[in-house]
């Protein structure tokens, strides 16, 4: 039987490279929805939008946005590959600044809901579990220290070429982490029926052995 799994966490948590493994090893997809508020923040900057004007970035998404999130993790937006370019210290911000927008979070909680509707998906991001797919079979809360969590994003924007000092990055870490818990609508939080992980000691074999042994238990 194939399952939901359902995971929320603050930004650099691991929940990406964690829901990639697990997609692996079950045979799911991984449907990473930070990635499709980065891509509405990157395409409405192309677009020379403001992260502010709601009804304009609900009209861009509807008519103007053809997103492609493919399985090895590229995503295309409107023919271009922005898997980088919406990774930048910028487009965390501005992602941040756009998901605050109930009219944006309403068009893509949709497109999340109808993506994932047939099981078999490992969904992360913010508002999952409660908002997404509070059906969810699996739900995880997974956190870790922000100093723990600048140094794993450091790392991996070193991998990736993109640039920031580790103190830029923590205090990115650290004003997103405010701004998402703190917005109106969908803030971060943790569910009554999510498991939580704190990842800040675990190496990332041992958070996935956690969700594993979570699902092999609901499939019994
Ligand atoms: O997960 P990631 O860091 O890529 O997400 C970028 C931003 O998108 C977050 O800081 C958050 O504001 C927003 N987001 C959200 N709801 C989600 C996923 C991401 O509000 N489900």
């Amino acid at each position: 039987m194939k399952l939901n799994i359902a995971i929320d966490g603050p930004s650099g948590a691991g929940k990406s490279t964690i829901s990639d493994i697990l997609a692996e090893r079950l045979e799911y997809v991984h449907l990473d929805t930070g990635a499709m508020y980065r891509s509405v923040a990157y395409t409405a900057t192309q677009k020379g939008l403001q992260m502010d004007e709601e009804d304009k970035i609900v009209k861009m998404i509807e008519e103007e946005m053809d997103l492609k999130m493919n399985s090895d993790g590229t995503i295309i937006c409107n023919g271009e590959d922005i898997s980088n370019k919406i990774r930048t210290n910028e487009m965390s911000m501005a992602a941040s600044n756009v998901s605050k927008l109930k009219g944006v979070r309403t068009a893509l909680v949709a497109m999340q809901q109808k993506i994932a509707s047939e099981g078999g998906y490992i969904v992360d991001g913010r508002d999952i579990c409660e908002v997404v797919l509070p059906n969810a079979e699996v739900k995880i809360f997974l956190t870790a220290s922000a100093e723990d969590r600048a140094r794993r994003r450091l790392a991996q924007n070193q991998e990736k070429g993109i640039s920031g000092t580790y103190e830029e990055i923590l205090e990115d870490i650290k004003k997103r982490d405010y701004q998402d818990s703190h917005r109106e609508n969908s803030p971060l939080r943790q569910t009554e029926d999510a498991v939580a992980i704190d990842s800040s000691n675990m190496s990332i074999v041992e958070v996935v052995d956690e969700i594993m042994k979570l699902v092999a238990e609901k499939q019994k």
